[in-house]
């Protein structure tokens, strides 16, 4: 299974993505989580996300592209994998239809405006593993701890009000198209986003295997 998973941030990309990953047993490679763990390594290329990602903006396509080549080229993704985060643009997904890579199915969770903006901002992540959580709908056995590896529960630097508004802009202008693009191509699979985690994994799974 070669998985796209599309979806405005906060519609729960991320969440429904480790449940496939185990479902399937495929690796998730999630772009914003690659990028995070750069800004905090301080690698060269976390020095070029930072000044991107702290305004809510995308990195540049030339970038992006490189490092999803170079992560889909390891052995793990040989017999599949998830994509959560990338494509994000059109010449992203240009790149990806060019490549030898063949996709099998492209995922998109629908969620009201709402509902994300209240997503966002209740949103927590593990630093140490990305592990996502949320103050009301998907809280952690231990207050602040995470239940996967016990690392520190933190609210990611874009999850900030102000910055929230210019995701969800730069979402709509640069990465709805691609929910045409995909449907061209017949690869457009859709499942409205539920209330809970497990009913929306399930609504996922049905779409997936209709
Ligand atoms: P995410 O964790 O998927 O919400 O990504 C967090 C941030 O990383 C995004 O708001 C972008 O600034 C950046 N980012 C992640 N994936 C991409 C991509 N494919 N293209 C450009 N920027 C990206």
């Amino acid at each position: 299974m070669k998985l796209i998973i599309l979806a405005a941030p906060g519609a729960g990309k991320g969440t429904q993505a480790e449940a496939l990953s185990k479902h399937y047993d495929i690796p998730t490679i999630s772009t914003g989580a690659i990028l995070r763990k750069n800004i905090a390594d301080g690698t060269p290329l976390g020095e070029i996300a930072a000044k991107y990602i702290n305004d809510g903006k995308f990195i540049p396509d030339d970038v992006m592209i490189d490092v999803v080549k170079n992560r889909l080229a390891e052995n793990d993704c040989k017999n599949g994998f998830i994509l959560d985060g990338f494509p994000r643009t059109i010449a992203q997904a240009e790149a990806l239809d060019a490549s030898d890579v063949e996709i099998d199915a492209v995922l998109n969770i629908e969620v009201d405006d709402s509902k994300i903006i209240e997503r966002l901002s209740g949103r927590l992540e593990c630093k140490a593993c990305g592990s996502s959580y949320h103050k009301q709908h998907k809280k952690p056995a231990v207050e602040g701890v995470c239940d996967n590896c016990g690392g520190p529960l933190t609210t990611r630097a874009d999850d900030k009000p102000e910055i929230i508004k210019s995701r969800l802009e730069t979402y709509y202008a640069q990465t709805e198209p691609l929910i045409n693009f995909y449907e061209q191509r017949g690869l457009l699979k859709k499942a409205v986003g539920q209330e809970n985690i497990a009913d929306t994994t399930k609504v996922v799974l049905e779409a997936l295997e209709a």
